[in-house]
């Protein structure tokens, strides 16, 4: 019955078009800044990590002793568990750049709704609502402590 004040226009399209442009306006550049920065930051800990790969050969060649070596190691681990972290939120970050293009961007990829302004401010690669979010926190906490999902 409320469809009738519309018109001719689906309900679910009511309020996209300001969305959008609230999308370009405010955070297609928020996603675009935080490519940049990932992809240097990406960039930098790709090299110091070439950096540490080829300072450790250096060292095996002088035979350096078992305790360097196993700080050196789990240095290197944590530079690509953080290389790693980063690279997947660049990731994330240019999928929600290719979702504003194609006019996607919004949408909860889970239930299909659309995901609240506020919580695209806070975290503007976000695929899934706040809803989606916390259902799948709350699986995965559960996970963790050993309970059935
Ligand atoms: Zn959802």
């Amino acid at each position: 019955m409320r469809a009738k004040s519309v018109g001719r226009i689906p309900r679910a399209a009511v309020g996209e078009p300001r969305r959008r442009s609230v999308y370009e306006r405010e955070l297609r550049p928020l996603l675009e800044r935080e490519r940049e920065r990932l992809r240097s930051l990406v960039g930098a800990l790709a090299a110091a990590e070439r950096a540490l790969a080829e300072s450790q050969g250096e060292e095996g060649d002088y035979g350096g002793d078992q305790a360097d070596l196993a700080s050196d190691l789990s240095e290197g681990e944590l530079d690509v568990g953080l290389e790693r972290a980063e690279r997947r939120r660049l990731a994330d970050v240019e999928d929600a750049l290719m979702r504003l293009d194609a006019g996607s961007y919004g949408r909860c990829e889970r239930c299909g709704e659309m995901i609240l302004l506020g919580r695209l401010r806070a975290l503007p690669w976000t695929r899934v609502c706040i809803g989606c979010a916390m259902a799948a926190g709350a699986a995965s906490a559960r996970g963790a402590i050993g309970l059935p999902q």
